[in-house]
């Protein structure tokens, strides 16, 4: 009953992130009533394995008390400083072991509140530091389809998902964007290496026709999460880096998701993937999601380049470095250490990723796809994976509704489901979670057939 009323009071007054205008004031959303581990449960008492970790985000799982306590102790202590002009030793401290865990000379954060923020920092960074230098010509960003970055107004308008902008406006005079980069939609008979050449000849050839004393900077996530989990081709990430090196265009990682063990290292884009970024965005498992944090980390030779020039970097927020938040990242950081999580990632992502090879044979599956304990099963209602996107567009929820109902929470991204449950997922918890997506893909494509939408499989 309670429950009842509280999804009238969400139907009423919740406007949720990418609110649909057409069913507004008639879902019946899930509630996540409690949680602990891997699992949620819901408000009829019904336990769920969190396929998405939240939002990505959930690294040591829910419900830790220790890290509860780390919060509390902190609220008691000092619940807030102003950033501007004092600081707090939760900050310092967090700014301090930050830098020694990203790669190269990422030796400076700024703190934000999440990952579009970070994002936002970034960017508005990369102005900064070319305006400050006398070359306020170099402004032009260059981002690739299918890439997510956040929803304030310039994180959003170096996002690619297209449908994303249908009814919204993004700044477009200095954002361009590369074609997709997944390799499963390559044209028919290239090889893999020739479509890494193929993307990477993308990237040379917009600095080649913007100009690359007019580019300043690449942005990209080392692998595209809410684009689907598309994974590059081997290679790709680095030359690109290289590519933006040799034409002083500033390279932008994006590891919001990537970060925080997702990978199985801290952060992905030099223990990955053999690079080190100017400038790197972080959030999510950066707190595991218990409190609102993001960062974005400046490389030293970017700033040495501004020190003791005239001119502010005014760019900031009333909770940058808030000190709660980064009580809950130091002690997040401490428990990932203490419980060998990144080790624990490099161990059973393999494994994960076999378990998710197995669906491979299902009709309808027309790809997987992981890296650590990420992962994406992509459905097509055409064993070519040549029908429409409207005719696919419901695949992912219908598998999402079938899982629900059989005790898992899988993210439906179109015709997509993505997996990235907690880091401390068991093997057998991996089989429970893998055993559950294939009975919802077996029930959806019973349902396809009964409906006769299925095509010659
Ligand atoms: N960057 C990437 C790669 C993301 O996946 C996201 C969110 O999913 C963001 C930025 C935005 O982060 P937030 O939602 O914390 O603002």
């Amino acid at each position: 009953m309670k429950f009842d009323q509280y999804t009238a009071y969400d139907n009423e007054h919740f406007l949720h992130p990418w609110e649909g205008m057409a069913d507004l004031g008639t879902q019946e959303r899930t509630f996540s009533h409690r949680a602990k581990g891997i699992y949620v449960t819901d408000a009829q008492g019904r336990t769920l394995i969190d396929g998405p970790g939240g939002m990505w985000c959930v690294q040591i799982g829910y419900g830790r008390a220790d890290m509860a306590q780390a919060i509390a102790d902190q609220v008691l202590q000092s619940a807030y400083y102003s950033p501007w002009n004092m600081t707090s030793a939760p900050a310092a401290k967090l700014a301090r072991k930050l830098a020694q865990l990203t790669p190269g000379d990422l030796n400076h954060v700024f703190f934000t509140t999440g990952g579009s923020t970070a994002v936002d920092t970034a960017l508005r960074f990369t102005q900064f530091y070319n305006n400050a230098l006398g070359r306020p010509n170099k402004k032009h960003i260059i981002s690739r389809a299918k890439a997510y970055h956040g929803s304030t107004y310039l994180a959003a308008s170096v996002s690619g998902k297209e449908r994303d902008r249908t009814f919204m406006d993004t700044v477009t005079e200095w954002v361009h964007f590369l074609p997709h980069v997944n390799p499963l939609h390559r044209p028919d008979g290239q090889s893999v290496e020739a479509f890494c050449d193929a993307k990477v000849a993308d990237l040379e050839q917009a600095i080649l026709s913007i100009g690359a004393d007019r580019v300043a900077a690449f942005i990209a996530e080392p692998i595209l999460a809410s684009g689907g989990v598309i994974i590059p081709p081997q290679g790709y990430q680095r030359r690109c880096w290289e590519l933006c090196q040799q034409n002083d265009v500033l390279y932008i990682a994006d590891e919001v998701v990537t970060g925080f063990g997702r990978l199985g290292h801290w952060f992905a884009s030099e223990e990955v993937f053999d690079m080190t970024p100017d400038l790197m965005t972080s959030a999510k498992g950066l707190t595991s999601g218990y409190l609102p944090l993001g960062a974005c980390f400046i490389s030293e030779r970017l700033i040495n380049q501004l020190k003791g020039m005239d001119a502010t970097f005014a760019n900031g927020y009333t909770y940058s470095g808030h000190p709660v938040s980064c009580a809950a990242a130091l002690k997040n950081i401490e428990i990932i250490e203490q419980e060998n999580l990144l080790e624990h990632v490099r161990e059973v992502g393999p494994y994960f990723l076999q378990r998710l090879q197995k669906l491979q044979d299902l009709p309808i599956v027309i790809d997987v796809r992981a890296l650590g304990l990420v992962g994406c099963v992509e459905c097509s209602i055409d064993p070519l994976g040549q029908a429409s996107l409207e005719e696919d567009a419901k695949l992912g929820y219908r598998i999402d509704a079938h899982c629900q109902a059989l005790g898992l929470i899988v993210r439906p991204i179109i015709n997509m489901c993505v997996l990235s449950p907690a880091l401390i997922i068991s093997r057998s918890q991996i089989d429970d979670m893998l055993g559950i997506l294939e009975q919802g893909i077996r029930l959806t494509i019973a349902d396809l057939q009964a409906e006769g939408l299925l095509r010659d499989y």
